[in-house]
Formats: structure tokens, C-alpha cells, sequence
């Protein structure tokens, strides 16, 4: 069955919707939580996690997927450890930050895997912050029906493309995963969100045959703009070394019929 029509059944009896339901309850007298959920990271500022916007960005626990190169690690699970940060304290320094930061994003590991992701974000908006997701796009059902949520919950999405289609499973390790991000992209195409797709360029990975198919397959479902990241090295501002050139594939992809191909 088609995605969108999955998300119109799931509306009525998915978890999440439950969650939200949940949520205006607790809204209806409080905005603050009940449960102090934990988690894995907290950046205080950034100006690359929603290019455009000055955000704080939230590193939610837990991620469905093994990726052989992943470097979050420690966020791929989502048991407590002893590094967890308290949510009730995230939420106390957004409220200082209020007037100065525009934004949270939510990232991960994946955000969505939280069965705590739409409360988070409700208590987040009610401090008045435009609310980002980033995700690998591994619940297209889950993404939906966030999407779907008015008033608007999400106001922006940073979409995680990691491989070619014939690559995608082996890469993270779990089958279907690559259907999966094809399906959540339809949905955010079907949404209304605005929305970047990120490719992380690990040379490992990608090849320049390689780039430039992923290239023609995003050409192929529409998609005209395409973020490129260059891999640093653990701990370092340094790029990977790779076996071909960046920027000649940019122009490339440009003739292949991008609009915009920006390196990051
Ligand atoms: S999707 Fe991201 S967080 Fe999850 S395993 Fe892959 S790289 Fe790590």
C-alpha cells in the first residue's frame, strides 16, 4: 500500500497519535512533562543543523539501524547511560535562551524511534521555538504522521540519504531501510514541510559513479536540490581523504540537472 494511505489509516490509530492525544492533555494544564526523559547530547548553538537559523539541537537517543561508519555510537541505543542529560534541564536553558536562539532541532541516533519525540516537541514550541527534525527516514508511517499534525508541529526536515538503492541495505546493516527513506522522502514531497536532503559523502561509500548515481536517482523522484557533507575525521575539522574531487562532481551533478548542489 502506498505511504500516504498508510498515514491516513495510521492517523487514527498509530502510537504516536495516541502520544499526541496524550500531549494536549498535559498541555491542556502544563506545558512540562511528567516523564524527565534522558538524552544523549545537547548543543547549545549551531548555525549548520538548520542552515539559516540559529538552533539548539538535541541528540535523542536510540536508532533502528547499524551503520558500519556510524560515529554516534553512543546514541544508537536508547538505554539510559551515565552521560544522559535530564530533559527537564535541556528545557530550563531553552527557556533562558529564549529571545536569542529561533529554533531547536531534533537529532539523533533517530529522533523518531522516542516514544517521547511529539511531547518534546509540543513543550519546545510552547517556548515558542520553530521546531527541526532530523531523520535517516527509517518510519515513513511515524514521519507522516508527525507532518500531518496540526497545527503545525514541524516546521522544517533535514532528510538523511545515504546510499544508492542497490547500496543502502548492506550500508546500514538492516533490509528494506533503503525503501524506507524513499518512502519517507514521498512523504515529506506530499507534505508541505519544508525540507533539506543530506548526503554525508564517506569515501568508503561513495565513489564518483557512485555520487553521481545517487544523483540520478534523486533526479529521477523529483528532486532538483541536494546538500553534499564532507566526512571530517573523528574529532577534527580535517576532511577525510578521498579518492576523487568534490567539487567536480558538483558540477557535474549540476549538468546531470540539479539546481543547487551546495557542499558542506
Ligand atoms: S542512521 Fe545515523 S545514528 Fe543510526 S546507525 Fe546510521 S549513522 Fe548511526
Amino acid at each position: 500500500m502506498h505511504a500516504q494511505a498508510v498515514i491516513a489509516q495510521e492517523l487514527e490509530r498509530h502510537p504516536l497519535v495516541a502520544e499526541c492525544v496524550h500531549t494536549r492533555h498535559i498541555n491542556g494544564s502544563d506545558n512540562r512533562s511528567q516523564v524527565d526523559h534522558r538524552i544523549g547530547g545537547f548543543q547549545p548553538f549551531s548555525t549548520l543543523d538548520w542552515p539559516g537559523r540559529m538552533a539548539a539541537v538535541i541528540f535523542v537517543k536510540g536508532c533502528p539501524w547499524k551503520c558500519a561508519y556510524c560515529h554516534n555510537r553512543h546514541l544508537m541505543t536508547s538505554k539510559q547511560g551515565a552521560g544522559d542529560l535530564r530533559w527537564s534541564s535541556i528545557l530550563g536553558e531553552l527557556e533562558r535562551r529564549t529571545g536569542f536562539l529561533d529554533a531547536v532541532v531534533f537529532s539523533g541516533g533517530e529522533p523518531l524511534a522516542s516514544p517521547h519525540l511529539v511531547q518534546m516537541m509540543h513543550e519546545v514550541k510552547a517556548l515558542g521555538y520553530r521546531v527541526g527534525l532530523h531523520t535517516n527516514g527509517a518510519d515513513p508511517v511515524k514521519l507522516g504522521v508527525l507532518l500531518h499534525q496540526m497545527p503545525r508541529l514541524v516546521d522544517w526536515v533535514g532528510l538523511d540519504v545515504k546510499a544508492t538503492a542497490d547500496d543502502y541495505d548492506e550500508l546500514t546493516g538492516v533490509a528494506g531501510s533503503g525503501a524506507a527513506m524513499r518512502s519517507s522522502l514521498g512523504v515529506l514531497q506530499g507534505s508541505g514541510v519544508d525540507y533539506e536532503l543530506r548526503t554525508t559523502v564517506y569515501p568508503g561509500v561513495f565513489d564518483e559513479a557512485r555520487l553521481c548515481q545517487l544523483g540520478s536517482e534523486l533526479l529521477a523522484a523529483g528532486e532538483k536540490r541536494w546538500v553534499l557533507q564532507s566526512c571530517r575525521e573523528l574529532g577534527s575539522t580535517r576532511d577525510m581523504p578521498r579518492s576523487f574531487d568534490l567539487e567536480a562532481v558538483q558540477c557535474q551533478l549540476i549538468r546531470q540537472g540539479f539546481e543547487s548542489v551546495t557542499i558542506r
